[in-house]
């Protein structure tokens, strides 16, 4: 039996415990202040315990202070289990909190009454992000139940405030912390697809933008005395069209290969038929690929707004609403890449490949400090919803691929 053999089926036998944990974790809900909550350390207290249990004795505990958390504070913990070598550590990073439960009444139970249902545990959280925690967990568990050592370090980064911003969370830690080295793997378990084969290595540009229009209000039967604002953004609006001709370069890593430019919220203007609106807002919803810096998207749409300001002798401003510019991809070819394929190989079947989605991950924020990180699941994505679950055959499955990674020569 090979060493992965075994700690495959050790994972196994474990199942019932990481039911357990599951069902554990979700009775301490770890919901950010900034959503009602008191912020993850009662969960953080009772891993703590767990991790020591497990084997990790290298932990360090770091602190976001945060002054909205009855603590005080926000914990992030990075626990390390050593192996022959340690020139290198793959981590999986995880976050203890969740969203709150939404309207109740759309839940089949209680929300923080995890409950097992057809191979499914349903409750807050468990899917988003404690399937992949526990996951993690149990593959470090496995490894100490076997006494085999791994070649090289195990990290198990349990992280605060990922769902309201991280800046609690990892964006803290990444400052205030030396435990992340360049040549480390890090795999973020928080975006996948229901078989497994999508590991997201990059991500769009983001920029949501507000155009107010003021033209002049006036009665609709002389609407030379106005000046129609509505039509004067309608006309913008198929003018901003361009811009998926003007950026049309593909990039076949992202689903859909190109960027995207499409208006969405429009705000109501006059309440009546028969006046003449002066003052119109809407808003364009932009996905970039990487190649393209926001600020030329910028530059073309302050040429187009131009040529509307002058043919319809109206105002218009834009305004960023949110502005989030590509965070430095992780190569297709990177060693976390690769070892994810090869572990997602052995253990689902099946054939993982690099991809570039038009949201935001947290490993955004690794990219950005310079690590190669990637994200990857095996999950239905019922994150955020009523009746959340997590399927227990991928949360074990999931535990297997992260041990063949700790398992990388
Ligand atoms: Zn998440």
């Amino acid at each position: 039996m090979t060493k992965f053999e075994k700690i495959a089926r050790r994972i196994d036998s474990f199942r019932d415990e990481m039911i357990n944990l599951q069902i554990k974790l979700c009775s301490l809900p770890a919901i950010s202040p900034a959503s009602g909550g008191e912020g993850e350390v009662k969960k953080a207290e009772f891993l703590l315990d767990f991790l020591r249990q497990s084997g990790l004795h290298d932990i360090e505990v770091i602190k976001a202070p945060d002054l909205d958390a009855p603590a005080g504070y926000r914990p992030n913990i990075l626990a390390v289990l050593k192996g022959d070598s340690s020139a290198r550590t793959a981590w999986i990073m995880t976050h203890m909190d969740v969203v709150p439960p939404g309207d109740l009444a759309q839940w089949d139970g209680d929300p923080f009454k995890a409950w097992v249902e057809g191979g499914k545990v349903f409750g807050r959280g468990v899917e988003d992000n404690q399937q992949d925690l526990v996951a993690s967990l149990f593959a470090v568990k496995a490894f100490e139940a076997e006494k085999i050592r791994p070649n090289f370090n195990i990290g198990i980064a349990l992280v605060a405030d990922e769902e309201t911003g991280s800046r609690k969370g990892i964006e803290y830690v990444l400052r205030n912390s030396v435990a992340f080295r360049r040549h480390d793997l890090i795999v973020v378990p928080d975006a996948g697809n229901k078989d497994g084969t999508m590991i997201e290595v990059a991500e769009k540009g983001i920029l949501w933008l507000r155009f107010k229009t003021i033209g002049r209000q006036t009665h609709a039967s002389t609407p030379d005395k106005g000046i129609n604002s509505f039509k004067a953004a309608s006309f913008l609006i198929t003018e901003l069209d361009n811009l998926n001709r003007i950026f049309k370069d593909q990039d076949e890593i992202f689903e859909p290969p190109v960027s995207t430019f499409e208006p969405t919220k429009k705000e109501s203007n006059v309440p009546n038929i028969n006046t003449i609106p002066g003052e119109d807002v809407f808003y364009l919803d932009c996905r970039v690929l990487p190649q393209f810096p926001l600020e030329d998207v910028e530059k073309e749409i302050q040429k187009i707004v131009k040529r509307i300001e002058n043919k319809f002798k109206v105002k218009i401003s834009v305004e960023d609403q949110q502005r989030a510019p590509a965070a430095p991809p992780t190569s297709p070819q990177a060693a976390v890449v690769a070892a994810l394929r090869a572990a997602i190989k052995d253990v689902y079947n099946v054939e993982a490949k690099a991809s570039g989605i038009g949201g935001g991950t947290v490993a955004a924020l690794f990219r950005r400090a310079g690590y190669e990180a990637a994200c990857w699941s095996r999950v239905d994505e019922t994150a955020h919803q009523p009746n959340e679950y997590c399927h227990i055959d991928n949360m074990v499955g999931d535990s297997k691929v992260f041990a063949h990674i700790f398992l990388q020569e």
